[in-house]
């Protein structure tokens, strides 16, 4: 067979973490207790009033069939009705919300409907991955914002040439971060709002941690900027919120004209998510949100724990008010890399290298609190016997 790969997968960013797999692989043969803070999903199980409803739906056969591509009418009319509880936004059903199998995949269609070949993306970085792979699957290119620390960790739009802002179509946002913890206020959105018009650029904001949050401290939507339902488009997921990672449901939300581009996209490649599915998240998002406060606090707890060990050795994360990650700065002469393999060989810690989500994330390294607090003490003292 002759039969090469496409151009399109040649141009991946290079898979960073293939190395640490087979360290943390290593490892697990040789019978070492390993601490996984590594992958961005959550161990907690979805709450049982929302298995209980997928349960009931799936017995009802009218689930069985095809569900409609931009999604079961009642639940994007729930998803409406969660927005204005929540942010105090006003969403037309049937033409501002689309239903999506999980945000990933809304986000990485969406280039397809507005994107040409050789146009332009404003991406951040260090990011997560898919906006700079979705913008390459269409053929478009991705001019990087830097994320740093010096800058909580926003981009500074007074750095981007205004020819490239003008040239620019998307601009892909992700507040509260992956990878870095970090979140945006009203002043900020209020600029983006005011450049968005300036260069004519539409905003892409991924709100995937809208809901997980500490301190009390909750998380605007973008949409609650005025003018931003005009210029934007944001995605949400109920992964992180209910521990839904494997259910696959998000939805995006926001100008008419956006999503039902993205709805023109998906109608021609994917056939909808399991109504059964779209129950049970209806389920979840008029529920009971106690789930949601508790899972907080469970997070909360495990962050203070963790940053309080990091301090002890000397080194001095941000601390995130929402996300379940620390953006951690390495020890001095560390690379990303070196206190990756460093925290894995010497202490059995799976983390993940700064690096791999963007040069500027060269420094640091990601820890997801993905064990429960028992662990991540154990993880701490096994760090506490460092010396850097
Ligand atoms: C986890 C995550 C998502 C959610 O993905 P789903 O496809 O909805 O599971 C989206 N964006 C970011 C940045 C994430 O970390």
């Amino acid at each position: 067979m002759t039969l090469a790969k496409a151009e399109r997968l040649k141009h991946l960013p290079p898979y960073l973490f293939q190395e640490i797999d087979r360290l943390k692989a290593d490892l697990l043969a040789k019978g070492v207790d390993v601490i996984n803070l590594g992958v961005g999903d959550p161990d907690l199980p979805t709450p049982g009033h929302i298995i209980d409803r997928l349960q009931e739906a799936a017995e009802d056969p009218s689930t069985h069939q095809y569900p409609s591509y931009s999604g079961m009418n009642d639940f994007r009319i729930s998803v409406a009705g969660w927005y204005q509880r929540r942010f105090g936004v006003e969403l037309d059903p049937l033409r501002e919300v689309l239903t999506l199998i999980g945000s990933k995949e809304g986000i990485a269609h969406f280039p397809l409907a507005f994107i040409n070949p050789g146009d332009l993306a404003l991406v951040p970085t260090p990011a997560y991955p898919v906006y700079q792979v979705a913008m390459l699957f269409a053929g478009g290119e991705s001019y990087f914002m830097p994320l740093v620390r010096e800058n909580n960790f926003l981009p500074d739009f007074s750095a981007i040439p205004p020819d490239t802002a003008r040239r620019a179509k998307l601009m892909f946002l992700n507040y509260p971060n992956n990878p870095t913890g970090a979140t945006a206020e009203r002043d900020f959105y209020e600029k983006v709002v005011a450049f968005a018009r300036e260069y004519d650029v539409v905003v892409c904001h991924d709100a995937a941690y809208s809901e997980m949050a500490f301190d009390g401290y909750r998380p605007m939507s973008f949409l609650e900027i005025p003018g931003a339902k005009e210029v934007a488009i944001e995605f949400h997921s109920l992964s992180k919120t209910y521990n839904m990672t494997g259910w696959r449901l998000g939805f995006a939300v926001g100008n008419a004209k956006l999503i039902e581009g993205l709805g023109q996209v998906k109608s021609n490649i994917d056939s909808g998510a399991f109504n059964a599915v779209q129950w049970a998240g209806i389920a979840a998002l008029e529920g009971d949100q106690q789930c949601v406060t508790e899972m907080q606090q469970t997070y909360q707890e495990r962050r203070d724990v963790l940053i309080a060990g990091l301090r002890r050795v000397g080194i001095q994360p941000v601390i995130p008010k929402a996300t379940f990650y620390v953006w951690c700065p390495t020890p001095p002469g560390y690379t990303s890399a070196d206190f990756t393999s460093l925290l894995l060989k010497e202490c059995g810690i799976v983390t993940t290298p700064g690096s791999g989500f963007g040069a500027p994330g060269e420094g640091y390294v990601r820890l997801a609190l993905t064990v429960n607090k028992a662990r991540i003490a154990e993880a701490v003292a096994r760090i506490e016997k460092l010396s850097f």
